[in-house]
């Protein structure tokens, strides 16, 4: 069927030969050992990463005759393991309140992303606030409303145009009178203006850190899945900006299957918090490494 020719399965099948998935067909040579780079590479894993998970599949299997399902699990287990050491849910500390620096480029799902994480601690039995940290965006302020409506969570807001970390600092008071568990700060993600953003972020943490030199305690940076390649160099840019302690990947529910994530995972090394698998309030997922595995090879 077509649709197997895109996918995993198809391509898979394509590089041992078709036929029975568990029968032993084609001999693992140079030839194929390339094509699967090529796979993982198409896959947004990254040169680095495909060329050596395709030296580990070899491993043992080189010369040997190998059926489709061998090489699919051994794929999917070689993934796995990548992954499992940066599938950590967000941390919460017994601070009060922990604040969760929201960082990345517009449109990358900032906003969603804290409204979904603010629905989840509510749940927990945590009190949160939220801080609309891109002033310059009234269209964000107003989604963040939505969002802090939605989760029953108050968001503290400043005129357009005005200083976010004059905000910050104001939503931190806040917080802490009222002893909050949680302040989540959304903010700018205009990285045309890079000199501009990064002197912003600095200044959002200069003056967090006048309330409490420990905030902020997280700073997630989101990434949109369907940007492929883009990702890594977002983490590079943004690690320049601000301390990125940890990553939640976006839009995963959608056609990307999120390759990307295993070149984040093997060059940064950054946990991944969470994954975004839709746009509704409940559409945020622990990172289930092997379940991602299972579905980036098909
Ligand atoms: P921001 O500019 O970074 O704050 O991004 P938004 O939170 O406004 O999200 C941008 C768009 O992506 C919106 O249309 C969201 O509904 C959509 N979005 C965010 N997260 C997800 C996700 O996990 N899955 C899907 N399908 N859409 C998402």
């Amino acid at each position: 069927p077509a649709a197997e020719e895109e996918g995993g399965p198809g391509l898979l099948a394509r590089l041992v030969g078709r036929g029975e998935a568990a029968a032993p067909r084609r001999v693992l040579d140079d030839e194929m050992l390339e094509s699967l780079e090529e796979l993982l590479i198409t896959a947004d894993m990254g040169v680095d990463t495909s060329v050596r998970v395709a030296a580990n599949l070899a491993e043992g299997r080189y010369g040997r005759r190998v059926s489709t399902r061998e090489i699919k699990e051994a794929l999917a287990a070689e993934i796995a393991a990548i992954m499992e050491p940066v599938a950590r849910p967000l941390p919460l500390y017994p601070v009060t309140p922990q604040v969760v620096l929201v960082v990345g480029v517009n449109g990358s799902g900032k906003t969603t992303t804290i409204g979904k994480l603010a629905s989840q601690f509510r749940a927990a039995g945590k009190s949160v606030v939220i801080a609309a940290g891109d002033t310059f965006r009234a269209a964000a302020v107003e989604q963040l409303q939505i969002w802090g409506e939605r989760a029953g969570v108050p968001v503290l807001t400043a005129p357009e145009g005005s200083d976010p970390a004059s905000l910050a600092f104001d939503a931190l008071t806040k917080a802490q009178a009222e002893g909050a568990d949680l302040l989540m700060i959304d903010t700018a993600g205009r990285l045309q203006n890079r000199a501009d953003l990064m002197e912003e972020l600095a200044k959002i943490v200069r003056v967090l850190k006048k309330k409490d030199p420990e905030a902020p305690h997280n700073t997630l940076l989101v990434l949109d899945a369907t940007t492929g390649q883009n990702a890594i160099s977002q983490v590079k840019t943004f690690r320049q900006m601000a301390d990125v302690s940890g990553l939640v990947m976006t839009k995963l529910d959608g056609t990307a299957k999120g390759g990307v994530l295993v070149a984040l995972a093997d060059t940064f090394g950054l946990p991944i918090h969470a994954i975004g698998v839709g746009e509704q309030i409940d559409d945020l997922a622990p990172f289930d490494p092997e379940e991602f595995a299972a579905a980036l090879v098909g």
